[in-house]
């Protein structure tokens, strides 16, 4: 499991640092090759129901094998594919694989793919996730897009394509809720099913009463609404009984299960899977 563990990922940049200057010259460019060279992996994390063992959804994680730095972050390389608009190919390409992927993870698990802004911006967004479902034969009610960030700047348009995406089945999960890329007025502007508590938040529960009345007031705020929640990057026992003491549904993190390839999960899940039945009286 180590190397899902994102061990020898080559970061650039401290997060939240801007890529830009020559090394984001370098990105941009090899970006361009890494679709066609298949440079791109999808891992899969976990998502469970805080009162079950079980997973019940499988989050889609993009990872870079680049032929010379070896493993690169999506958190760096993201951000110039966003910027350069390559983000829009690669968001295919991932969007496909994951449908294609769902048929080899245990059947009745949602699928939740991360979605860039830059994608939503584009007119044919909800045309190319029906493509996908139907070209892989994946229910709709299987895929759930994960959105981040302002789509304050969510058009009119962009709205009508997530209200069409929802009628037909397809959840909408708010990613990293509470950090300020997404808000309330944001929530409440989409069709959105579910809000992901943002790891920043779920990390300091131990030793921060302010994170405990923070992720207390979302789970409440979620629950009023009528909205599923998960709490992203669970690492202790801790913080687990906290987020299913105060309600929240799911959980997500390295203490219940961290991104793996789909040959690993087949193997950690593998009684999640139907039997094969042994043929005729056995
Ligand atoms: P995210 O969508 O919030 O994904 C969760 C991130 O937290 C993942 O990092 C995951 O490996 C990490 N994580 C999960 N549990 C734990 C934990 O217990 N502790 C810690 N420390 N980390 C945990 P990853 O894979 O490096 O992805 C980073 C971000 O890159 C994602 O954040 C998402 O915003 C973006 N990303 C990843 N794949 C895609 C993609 O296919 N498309 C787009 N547009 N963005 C993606
Ligand atoms: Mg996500
Ligand atoms: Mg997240
Ligand atoms: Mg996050």
């Amino acid at each position: 499991a180590a190397k899902s563990e994102g061990r020898g990922t080559f970061r650039f940049f401290k997060q939240g640092m801007e890529m830009s200057g020559e090394r984001g010259h370098v990105f941009q460019h090899d970006l361009d090759t890494a679709l066609r060279n298949g440079e791109f992996e999808l891992h899969y994390q976990p998502i469970f129901d805080v009162s079950n063992s079980g997973p019940v959804g499988f989050e889609a994680l993009l990872r870079w094998q680049h032929p010379k730095l070896g493993w690169v972050s999506p958190a760096d390389f993201i951000p110039v594919a966003e910027k350069t608009g390559q983000i829009v190919a690669i968001g295919e390409w991932v969007l496909n694989r994951a449908c294609s992927d769902a048929a080899s993870l245990p059947p009745d698990t949602f699928l939740a793919v991360n979605v860039s802004p830059v994608q939503l911006q584009q007119g044919n967004f909800a045309k190319k996730v029906k493509t996908a479902l139907f070209t892989h034969g994946l229910p709709a009610s299987r895929l759930e897009l994960e959105l981040t960030e302002s789509v304050q700047i969510c058009s009119l348009e962009c709205l009508e394509m997530l209200a069409d995406l929802r009628a037909l089945g397809v959840g909408i999960a708010l990613d990293d809720f509470g950090t300020g890329y997404s808000g309330i007025s944001y929530l409440l502007s989409l069709p959105v099913t579910k809000i992901k508590i943002d790891r920043s938040f779920v990390m300091h529960l131990e030793e921060k009463a302010e994170s405990r009345a923070v992720v207390a007031s979302l789970l409440q705020l979620a629950s009023s609404l009528g909205l599923e929640t998960t709490a992203e990057g669970i690492e202790t026992e801790f913080q687990l009984q906290f987020v299913r003491s105060a309600g929240c549904t799911l959980g997500q993190g390295y203490f219940l299960g961290r991104p793996a390839k789909i040959k690993d999960l087949q193997h950690t899940y593998r009684d999640f899977y139907p039997r094969k039945v042994s043929s005729l009286g056995a």
